[in-house]
């Protein structure tokens, strides 16, 4: 972990170094920035196409045109989902959760957009609604729907624990992509990628810097809300953490489902165009 272990005399000026001002990595006053009343506008009308109920210790897909919205919303009891994006035409282009964090933040809310990843980097989704938008930051630095953790997966259980577990969130997504495509596991797993982990409140404390995470506040009714900007396939794993009070990569916690539904706008929102891929060059010139 991160911090002074007293084993290096500090330098004189260690304070003055210290108290230099951060500059934000990424200042997004030139990013195109989506028009949330025009999206808003566009659900007036609309019409629910499909659901898809995702059990509880496992991971459904399903398919969003682009132009259509998507909710993830908390039935039954509190749980937390683990969201996995791909172009519907091509699953090598996916959510890149690290440049999404560099652009927005660790944490997401409406506005924020979801990114796809090298050469293609275009936004996949936008937030258009976030019934816990209310939460911010708690006194523990914690958030909700972050972009900080990967996926509970079975790699790193074995690692910390020794055991075997199949309901880890990376193999509720590798099993419902399989399914999906109708190709093996083994075949489909690298395709699995970093998730916006939906309703579970994280942060890093202060002290360590370690990845912590707390019951989240999610309650049956609430949902967050997305535009897709492109033709998309996602999978949604209803984490074996449930609501991630205490732990995961196990059966003991409570678990609930979640429900994904698709809604079709009777027009797309006002001035609206899918995004192409990016633009650079690729020259990479020496
Ligand atoms: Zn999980």
């Amino acid at each position: 972990m991160k911090r002074a272990r007293n084993e290096v005399t500090e330098p004189q000026d260690a304070e003055a170094r210290r108290r230099i001002r951060p500059v934000i990595c990424y200042p997004v006053d030139t990013l195109p920035r989506p028009d949330i009343a025009a999206y808003r506008a566009a659900r007036e009308g609309w019409k629910k196409v499909s659901e898809v109920v995702v059990p509880p210790r496992d991971a459904r897909c399903f398919q969003v045109p682009a132009g259509s919205f998507f909710r993830i919303v908390s039935i039954e009891g509190p749980q937390v989902g683990d969201l996995n994006l791909w172009s519907a035409q091509d699953i090598g282009e996916r959510f890149f959760s690290g440049k999404t964090r560099a652009l927005h933040g660790t944490h997401l809310s409406t506005g924020d957009q979801l990114w796809s990843n090298l050469p293609h980097l275009r936004p996949m989704a936008t937030i258009t609604h976030d019934t816990l938008d209310w939460y911010g930051f708690d006194e523990y630095g914690g958030s909700v729907h972050d972009v900080i953790g990967t996926r509970c997966d079975p790699y790193t259980h074995k690692l910390l624990s020794g055991h075997e577990y199949h309901h880890c969130c990376h193999s509720n997504l590798t099993r419902a992509l399989a399914q999906r495509l109708g190709r093996p596991k083994e075949e489909v797993e690298p395709a699995v990628h970093d998730v916006l982990n939906v309703f579970m409140c994280t942060g890093f404390t202060r002290d360590t810097g370690q990845y912590f995470m707390k019951a989240s506040p999610v309650r049956p009714g609430d949902y967050l809300e997305f535009f897709a900007e492109i033709d998309l396939l996602g999978a949604l794993s209803a984490c074996p953490g449930g609501d991630c009070s205490t732990e995961h990569s196990s059966d003991l916690a409570a678990c609930h489902p979640l429900l994904v539904e698709i809604y079709r706008p009777k027009a797309p929102p006002l001035g609206w165009t899918s995004p192409p891929r990016n633009g650079y060059s690729r020259r990479h010139e020496d």
